[in-house]
């Protein structure tokens, strides 16, 4: 007689609490990995930084610079660990297998872009004795959350002499910060009948940045002046400097635990740096030679349909490739290239909606991701009949059930809202047009593209462990 329950348990999928299920030697490396997160996060505020600590982070773990291998004449064998950089906002990393690179990579993609407002070309104005920059926001945004909250400013203006000035303000406790105004509730009585769509529009997220005019009485616009003068003190720019500038309006401030048990992350840019640090930390931490190559890449530009030279549907990613293959087989041909890319394995990691309790009816239960029941893996995505999704195969998909199982990590399905309630994209769509096999997969994150988005512990801990086993998949089933 068959054990009754034991069959009940075998035949039906049920969801559980990752709490409830996660060993202890993975909830002490959980903590660990979230501190690390954490610090990360809080010091990659654009792209930019992202960018940077990426790369402290893979100089630190030995990993070799391309274009100093490349200038080297340097050849490429099983073991090395490399980095190319593209334009200091995108990143590749590699761990070279043991197999020809034509026998496939297993990449893992993210991006390091995130919602926010960037100053525009001309921006600095004087009305009503205060002086505003004026943004365009980047991604999509709900416009009011972004007003009444201090934000901090971070970029660079490129000068006309090639000169590059890295501006941060506002997240050291001695900073000052800036804001955008909101109308008081007295007065808001036509604001409030608006739709919280054009309660706040685009035009009117206007930065306060000064309220104290200069000494020189010849100006006819003091306030405006006199924040030229400090910037002009501080970075050595002027107005026209604007010009050439990429200058980010974000939330200031550090991300913090969540909850009376501290299970949870609040911070700017969950998506995707969530994604991009663990899909990072995963190939540092692959000890052994991989028999296929490991490959990261951060992107830039996915909040804004990753085009763009940095985005992932430029051909750096064909590009680098190609100087890889180059490096590793002493030369280089184009069905070489075009075999590896076919044969590729990815994840596009991104981040995920979870069920919110206060907004229960945009979610279809069975399908939704819940906070910490691990890593949010999603066959499609896509909006309506999926349309703009890659849909993943389901031969890949069993394969990636069979590499998360048997690493034991904790994971998921998820799914963007009901059918017909919305949908989003990511970059498997770039990547799937190469034949590869794609599918999604990432942290679950709630209220996702607001200034602060919260995570699960367990869920970031879990999408690190699950992209570290695929990278370090030998591809034999059982
Ligand atoms: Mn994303
Ligand atoms: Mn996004």
């Amino acid at each position: 007689m068959p054990n009754k329950t034991a069959a009940k348990k075998s035949l039906s999928y049920e969801r559980k609490n990752g709490y409830e299920r996660i060993s202890a030697a993975d909830l002490k490396k959980l903590e660990e990995v979230c501190r690390d997160y954490m610090a990360f996060l809080g010091a990659s505020k654009t792209e930019r930084e992202a960018h940077d600590e990426g790369v402290k982070l893979l100089l630190a773990a030995g990993f070799k610079d391309l274009d100093e291998l490349i200038a080297g004449g340097a050849s490429l064998k099983p073991g090395d660990r490399i980095f190319k950089s593209w334009c200091g906002k995108t990143l590749l990393a590699a761990l070279i297998g043991k197999k020809p690179l034509e026998r496939g990579l297993h990449i893992v993609g993210g991006h390091t872009d995130s919602p926010r407002l960037d100053v525009k070309q001309n921006p600095l104005y004087e009305d009503g004795d205060m002086a505003l920059l004026d943004t365009h926001y980047y991604g999509g945004i709900k416009k009011y959350q972004w007003t009444a909250l201090p934000l901090a400013l971070h970029g660079v203006f490129v000068k006309k002499d090639g000169t590059k000035v890295v501006v941060k303000v506002g997240e050291d406790p001695g900073d000052p910060v800036f804001f955008i105004s909101d109308l008081l509730p007295h007065m808001a009585g036509d604001q409030m009948k608006k739709s919280l769509a054009e309660g706040i529009a685009g035009e009117g997220l206007d930065v306060v940045v000064g309220s104290a005019p200069c000494k020189d009485k010849k100006h006819k616009e003091k306030i405006k002046y006199r924040v030229l003068e400090l910037l002009k003190e501080r970075f050595g720019v002027s107005e026209e400097d604007f010009l050439s500038a990429e200058l980010e309006f974000v939330p200031a401030g550090l991300p913090r635990e969540v909850g009376f048990d501290r299970s949870m992350i609040l911070g700017y840019g969950h998506d995707d740096r969530v994604c991009s640090y663990t899909a990072l930390r995963a190939l540092l931490d692959l000890q052994k030679t991989p028999e296929h190559t490991a490959m990261v890449l951060l992107c830039d530009k996915e909040e804004i349909g990753s085009y763009g030279s940095t985005g992932m549907e430029s051909n750096f990613f064909e590009n680098i490739l190609a100087e890889i293959l180059a490096l590793a087989h002493g030369k280089h041909d184009g069905l070489t290239l075009r075999r590896a890319m076919s044969a590729s394995r990815m994840i596009s990691a991104d981040v995920n909606s979870l069920y919110d309790p206060l907004y229960p009816s945009i979610m279809e239960k069975k399908n939704a991701s819940f906070i910490n029941q691990g890593t949010s893996l999603s066959k499609y995505g896509g909006a309506r009949g999926k349309s703009g999704s890659s849909d993943a195969n389901a031969e890949f998909v069993a394969d990636i059930r069979r590499v998360f199982d048997k690493a034991g990590v904790l994971w998921q399905t998820g799914e963007l809202g009901k059918v017909d309630q919305g949908g989003g994209g990511t970059i498997a769509l770039c990547m799937a047009r190469y034949g590869m096999d794609v599918v999604d997969c990432g942290v679950g994150v709630i209220s996702m593209h607001s200034p602060w988005e919260m995570a699960g512990k367990l869920d970031i801990f879990m999408t690190y462990k699950g992209l570290k086993a695929f990278l370090q998949d030998d591809r034999k089933a059982g």
